[in-house]
């Protein structure tokens, strides 16, 4: 299906349909079944704040987004929504939030996590800050940190510049930068970006794809491009590619990136959720391993407004898992539950990093 280093100029042609749709979902699930196996795992997502310092182009949580109520929540109400995640049998847990290098955020973030250790047993505790200073990613890793989201959004430096402003906050080298430094000192680390944006290619995504391959990362989220009213992309912009576009594309890149990557893991992502009423399933199908249960409490998981239509559930973390579960199986997939779900492609870096370094 896919030749061993495929070019450019072959992913786009896969990437703008040029090879049937099922035969690339099915060899994805291959890959898939063979590398890692048919288990869904859960990671448990918690929307600690909306406060952002940044002004990305497309995002509800922009700084200059003066209409949105911004939220920090108390150290105290974060470990009660895990402590509920924990009892349903989820170990693993993302605290997400805007940028912000404040130091009353990161401590109370190294906190939460030093609790964690205590309370939570063998729980996997995921971060998706934005990014931090060297320091900050060392000392929330010390403090119990164990792997860290960080999208590039778009691999090309221009088509980045063309959705972030043009300053030293929002600098495509710097975002660069920090994931390299992730991944080299030792977080389990992800990365992936955002799909169907207005004027992006079938080539641009191609470059993304051999991005992803060539920062040889642990977890892969990528989701498509979701309107957010009030945003200058959503209001200024030429019209991004219609939902139905934005949600094929999101699934051939989800089974290329599951060909051109062993052992990763690779998530179903909410936005693609937003877009699809089935893309939680067509996500699974297409070679996703991962699924985000939104555990964030009610009244802030309005808040957390990075798109529209984003949370429209309002069922209790109960309901949500209840859900999921019975999802899965009608694809014949399973929930695997107590169990963290660390990507083989991990194990493998870190045996190679140590032999390396003796
Ligand atoms: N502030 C952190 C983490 C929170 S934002 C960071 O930026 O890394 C998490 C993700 O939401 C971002 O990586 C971005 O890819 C996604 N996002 C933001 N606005 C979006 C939109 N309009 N549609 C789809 N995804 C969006
Ligand atoms: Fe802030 Fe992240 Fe949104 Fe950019 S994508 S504005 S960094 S929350």
């Amino acid at each position: 299906m896919l030749p061993k280093d495929p070019s450019r100029d072959e992913l786009a042609f896969l990437l703008e349909g040029g090879g049937p749709d099922p035969d690339l979902f099915a060899a994805a699930r291959d890959e898939l079944l063979r590398s890692i196996g048919g288990g869904v795992y859960l990671r448990g997502l918690i929307e600690i704040s909306n406060t952002c310092r940044k002004n990305c182009l497309y995002c509800g949580l922009r700084r200059d987004r003066k209409a949105l109520d911004r939220y920090s929540m108390e150290p105290d109400e974060v470990l009660d929504a895990l402590a509920v995640g924990y009892r349903m049998g989820l170990r693993s847990f993302l605290l997400q939030s805007g940028e912000m290098l404040g130091r009353d955020h990161i401590e109370k973030v190294a906190w939460i996590l030093r609790r964690c250790r205590e309370e939570l047993p063998g729980a996997r505790m995921v971060l998706s800050l934005g990014e931090l200073t060297e320091e900050d990613f060392d000392m929330l890793r010390a403090s119990g940190g164990e792997r860290y989201l960080l999208r590039i959004e778009c691999s090309s430096p221009s088509l980045y510049g063309r959705f972030h402003p043009d300053d030293s906050l929002h600098s495509h080298g710097g975002r660069m930068g920090a994931i390299r430094y992730l991944r080299d000192s030792g977080w389990q680390t992800g990365t992936g970006v955002l799909i169907g944006l207005p004027l992006q290619t079938c080539g641009d995504l191609a470059d993304d794809l051999l991005f992803i391959r060539d920062m040889d990362v642990d977890m892969v989220g990528m989701g498509p491009y979701v309107e957010s009213p009030g945003t200058p992309l959503a209001e200024v912009a030429g019209p991004a590619p219609d939902p139905g576009t934005r949600t094929v594309l999101t699934l051939r890149m989800t089974a290329l990136v599951r060909l051109m990557n062993r052992g990763v893991n690779i998530a179903a992502t909410t936005a693609l959720q937003t877009l699809s009423t089935d893309g939680l399933e067509r996500g699974l199908l297409a070679g996703a391993n991962v699924v985000m249960p939104n555990l964030t409490p009610a009244p802030y998981r309005w808040k957390y407004d990075l798109y529209s239509g984003k949370s429209e559930v309002s069922d209790s973390p109960e309901q949500i898992i209840g859900e999921l579960s019975e999802r899965c199986r009608s694809i014949g997939r399973e929930l695997v539950l107590e169990d963290p779900g660390d990507p083989p492609h991990y194990r493998e870096r870190m045996m190679e990093m140590q032999e390396r370094h003796g």
